[in-house]
C-alpha cells in the first residue's frame, strides 16, 4: 500500500471508503497515490495481463476524486 495517499480517496462516500478496505480489491493505489481500477484481466502465455484505468471519478457516487494532470504527472 502506498505511503503517500491521496486524501480525497474515500472522502466522497462510505461505499468507496469501504471498498478500499477490502482485503483483495480490484483497486490498485500506486506509490504516487493514484488510484487505478481493474477493468478486466486476461490470461496470456506470459501470465495474467491486467487492464487498469486510473479513476478520475468515484465509481460509486461520481464525485471527482483525482485530477487528470496529477495522474499524467505521476505516469511513468
Ligand atoms: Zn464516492
Amino acid at each position: 500500500m502506498a505511503a503517500k495517499r491521496n486524501p480525497a480517496l474515500g472522502a466522497c462516500c462510505s461505499a468507496l471508503t469501504d471498498a478500499l478496505k477490502l482485503p483483495n480489491p480490484l483497486f490498485r493505489i500506486e506509490d504516487d497515490g493514484v488510484l487505478y481500477l481493474t477493468v478486466a484481466y486476461a490470461q496470456t502465455p506470459q501470465g495474467v495481463g491486467w487492464f487498469d484505468q486510473a479513476a478520475l471519478f468515484c465509481p460509486f457516487c461520481g464525485v471527482q476524486i483525482q485530477d487528470r494532470d496529477v495522474i499524467t504527472r505521476g505516469a511513468k
